[in-house]
């Protein structure tokens, strides 16, 4: 293993300085980064520890939102009273990730910047465009079952892997981030996460050194909250296709409706087209069909990842008939 130094931040600044310097990596509750490096996947020359900063809160906003600390736990933040009250889509995401021990360590900050399981990414003995830029990507002819359909590029097929991020997407979350020079930004949950196009290893849109602070969430949208996760087993596995739903109907008809989904794109992915089609509409098995059919418009699928078409299209269905109840 390589040897590598480790600090201890005092406030997020030190830490987004301390992080400035090459070759140095966070590490919050770690359940992602101890596994890459025991891989040899990533070899950091220094660990920047953040456990001690004072971002385990999770505060009422003056708008009537939340604001959920980077350091806040997945389980903390699963079981706050007003998570589960007001925001129950994200409290059943985390409830539906990994297993109670990863969540009691696993941070809202470090789960947002978890990295794929493409199962190639963690082969050192195969071609990976993300972990190593240039060499090829050994899924777009292999075994790719847990894959993306959507937003893939010829670079990299790897899907994103949260659950609390598909939720967090459907509830228009916001990101504060600090960078070395001690300067804040917001950046809206879905420009947070890039697209593969030709540098499959930049992720995220934060720049070197800056570092996650909270999440803020505004109040929370009218409407039933669904978090629906289709996995090979009833637990402990990453999502094949999950559907983060908001949805407000009466009468057989909906007023407006929220869609993310997880399984299958490189991001937490929503389609703006597909949810005006749900505005105003009857809920009724055709519109169920068209809204399936606008999700997975561009969709392209890599053999052994067909499924998840047919598998994304059902599942929509399901999802619309369980929160317009017809
Ligand atoms: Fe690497 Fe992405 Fe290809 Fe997986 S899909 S092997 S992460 S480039």
């Amino acid at each position: 293993m390589k040897s590598f130094t480790y600090v201890r931040a005092d406030s997020p600044a030190q830490a987004a300085a301390a992080l400035a310097e090459p070759g140095a990596k966070v590490i919050a509750g770690g359940t992602n980064l101890l596994d890459l490096m025991k891989l040899q996947i990533e070899t950091p020359s220094k660990l920047v520890d953040i456990n001690r900063l004072p971002l385990d809160k999770v505060e009422e906003t003056a708008e009537g939102g939340l604001r959920i600390g980077a350091m806040v736990r997945n389980s903390d933040l699963a079981a706050d009273p007003r998570v589960r009250q007001r925001y129950g889509v994200l409290s059943r995401a985390l409830l539906a990730g990994a297993s109670a021990q990863l969540r009691n360590k696993a941070t809202t900050g470090g789960n947002l910047l978890q990295k794929t399981r493409c199962y190639y990414f963690y082969d050192v003995t195969k071609p990976c465009n993300k972990r190593n830029p240039g060499s090829g990507c050994a899924a777009l002819a292999g075994f790719n079952r847990i894959h993306a359909v959507l937003g893939t590029s010829d670079h990299c097929i790897a899907s994103h892997p949260s659950d609390m991020a598909v939720a967090m997407r459907a509830l228009d979350a916001r990101v504060e981030t600090v960078d070395a020079s001690g300067s804040n930004r917001t950046i809206p949950i879905a420009e947070f996460h890039r697209l593969p196009g030709d540098t499959p290893q930049i992720e995220t849109a934060l720049t070197p050194g800056e570092i996650i602070t909270a999440v803020t969430l505004p109040p929370p949208p009218r409407g039933l909250q669904i978090y629906r996760k289709v996995r090979d087993r009833a637990s402990y596995a990453f999502a094949l296709v999950s559907v983060a739903a908001i949805v407000e109907a009466s009468g057989g008809r909906i007023h407006s409706a929220r869609l993310a989904f997880g399984g299958l794109a490189p991001k937490p992915w929503r389609v703006p087209q597909a949810e005006e089609r749900l505005s105003g509409a009857s809920a009724n098995g055709d519109t169920f069909n068209a809204v399936a059919t606008a999700v997975l418009d561009g969709a392209r699928s890599h053999g052994s990842n067909d499924f998840k078409i047919p598998l994304t299209r059902r599942t929509v269905r399901a999802v619309l008939a369980q929160a317009t109840g017809t």
